[in-house]
């Protein structure tokens, strides 16, 4: 599948476990050009996850934890696309179109697989339309430019005082590493970045951290665990323990116990889910989706493909599933580059016998917990030793001068506040409301038209009711063609989701689609000759 003398090996996903698999295979090849390295990614750069949550509070450069695969890779070629499909009999991935449209297909002797998991909302009502994923570089920028949006929005709010309520409480769920270190640093940036504004008071701030279980924490020791929801309580963090998020809206987040937060920021660290390109793969799997491999880490029936970091099924030698932590992720490229080198050229095999070194989680300002080589270290020595490990564990040194250079600053600068707007609008969007709410009230600018998707709700103007609306109908287009403000509130019968289009997108589309405009005219008659009334 390689040249006409080299197997190639594929490697598809580039982060910790990909890259590093990569890195090793590189390393393998030493002087010798007997085998060709091709790996996949989306991106075109190499993330340093554990430092992802500094980015909300921009205490480093946004690309400063980043790399880009290129500079890493210097033997391997770098196909910066979407895989799309695997084809396990023809031994050929095909990712996504570029400029052009034409398939892109790329045959291999050897398949790592190393896409890791995903945060998945399905299933969970309001969460794909509201809650925000915290996964890689996009979500922590986005999550950062809607913070500091809320903070715009809030410091001139005089009139609502429920809006301004929601817009100064940001709710975090999951307390598992990702989601605590989220909380945390979302937490300092916040309370920080209350006293730049004259408008709002910092005792009106909230930080939510909700947990399903006992304690957050639960991969560490319960010492530990306990001292950083001390720590987060003292700083402000308000703890929901024992509740599970269960729905959103875009107002609302909704408890399993039926208690709501009000809130126009959720961030969801979980429910980590299998990549959804592996789960059509005809291959094992087992706990929570990932692929069963050998000790060896070949995906256990398939003698052509390995599988490594979040995405794999391991065993550590004590029989336990490795943790998708990036410690096992860089373990088990190191072990599955050497099997694959062993397989091409001859030799023994190694298995992944990784134990763990220990786990660390960062707190926010000068604080962490760590438990390494059976050693528990809490407060400031957890920290200066979480900053130290992860520094020297970026790749390259040109990254760990720029981190330790934000770092340093950050200690003496005040947290920028740079909100970087970087799409002209959002486009079509899918909302969820829950019964009783409202989307949008009398008075309110007609920015938007609606597609009920499904569920009900009414048309209220004062205390009558004017209409009823049900899957398929369209409204809010009165105010939007007229360029006037709603006449009537709109309000939810039963949970409802509605497709929405900013008034820019329908500009648009009525421009070049004149039959687009007739026909939501023609609503707008009929219910105007309806009811000799108008609708919003
Ligand atoms: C906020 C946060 C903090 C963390 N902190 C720590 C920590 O302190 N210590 C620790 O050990 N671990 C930590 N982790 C966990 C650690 O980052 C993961 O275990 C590790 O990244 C797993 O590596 P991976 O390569 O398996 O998956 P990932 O790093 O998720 O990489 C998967 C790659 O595949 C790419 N990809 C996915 N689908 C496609 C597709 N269809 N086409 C092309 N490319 C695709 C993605 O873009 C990505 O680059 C943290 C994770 C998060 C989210």
């Amino acid at each position: 599948m390689g040249s006409a003398t080299r197997p190639r090996v594929v490697i598809l996903g580039g982060g910790f476990a990909g890259v590093y698999t990569a890195l090793a295979l590189e390393k393998a090849l030493g002087e010798r050009d007997d085998f060709d390295v091709v790996l996949v990614n989306r991106e075109n750069y190499f993330v340093f996850q554990p430092m992802l949550p500094e980015v909300i509070s921009g205490s480093i450069g946004l690309t400063d934890m980043v790399v880009p695969l290129r500079r890493l890779l210097r033997r391997s070629a770098v196909h910066v696309r979407d895989v799309e499909t695997v084809d396990l009999e023809a031994r050929v991935v095909s990712t996504s179109p570029g400029f052009r449209p034409h398939p892109h297909r790329v045959g291999y002797d050897h398949l790592v697989l190393g896409l890791g998991n995903v945060t998945d909302f399905r299933g969970l009502p309001g969460l794909p339309e509201h809650a925000l994923p915290f996964k890689n570089l996009g979500d922590a920028l986005r999550l950062r430019n809607h913070v500091i949006r809320a903070f715009e929005e809030a410091s001139i709010e005089n009139e609502d005082e429920a809006l301004r309520r929601q817009l100064l409480t940001f709710v975090v769920a999951g307390g598992g590493f990702s989601g605590v270190e989220v909380a945390a640093e979302l937490n300092d940036f916040v309370r920080e970045v209350a006293s730049s504004y004259r408008g709002i008071d910092p005792a009106e701030v909230r930080v939510v951290l909700v947990h399903s279980q006992e304690r957050i924490l639960p991969e560490m020791a319960e010492p530990l665990a306990l001292f950083a929801q001390r720590l987060l309580q003292k700083r402000g963090v308000e703890l929901r323990l024992r509740q599970r998020l269960q729905s959103a809206t875009g107002t609302e987040a909704i408890l399993a116990g039926g208690a709501r937060i009000p809130t126009r920021t959720l961030v969801s660290t979980v429910p980590a889910s299998p990549h959804p390109l592996l789960e059509s793969l005809p291959l094992p799997k087992g706990r929570g989706g990932r692929l069963v491999t050998t000790p060896e880490l070949r995906v256990e029936g398939a003698a052509d493909v390995w599988a490594v970091g979040d995405c794999a099924l391991a065993t550590t030698p004590n029989g336990t599933p490795a943790p998708p932590t990036a410690q096992h992720a860089i373990r088990q490229a190191e072990v599955c580059a050497h099997n694959i080198v062993a397989s091409i050229r001859g030799g023994g095999s190694r298995v992944f016998d990784f134990r763990g070194l220990g786990t660390m989680g960062s707190l926010g300002r000068h604080s962490a917990v760590a438990e390494v080589l059976g050693l528990r270290f809490s407060g400031f020595p957890a920290w200066w030793l979480w900053r130290t490990v992860y520094l020297m564990k970026m790749p390259g040194w040109g990254r760990r001068l720029k981190v330790a250079s934000s770092w340093t600053l950050d200690l003496f600068l005040p947290p920028d506040l740079v909100e970087l707007r970087l799409g002209g609008s959002k486009g079509l969007t899918r909302e969820h409301y829950e019964p009783g709410e409202e989307v949008f009230r009398e008075g309110d600018i007609g920015d938007s038209l609606y597609i009920v998707l499904s569920g009900e709700a009414e048309v209220v103007r004062g205390e009558s009711i004017l209409a009823h609306l049900g899957p398929g109908e369209v409204f809010g287009e009165m105010a939007l063609i007229e360029h006037t403000t709603r006449s009537a509130t709109v309000r939810c019968l039963s949970a409802m989701d509605v497709l929405r289009m900013p008034q820019q997108e329908f500009a648009d589309l009525a421009a070049h689609l004149p039959d687009l405009r007739a026909s939501v005219q023609k609503v707008m008659e009929g219910r105007r000759g309806a009811r000799t009334i108008e609708p919003p």
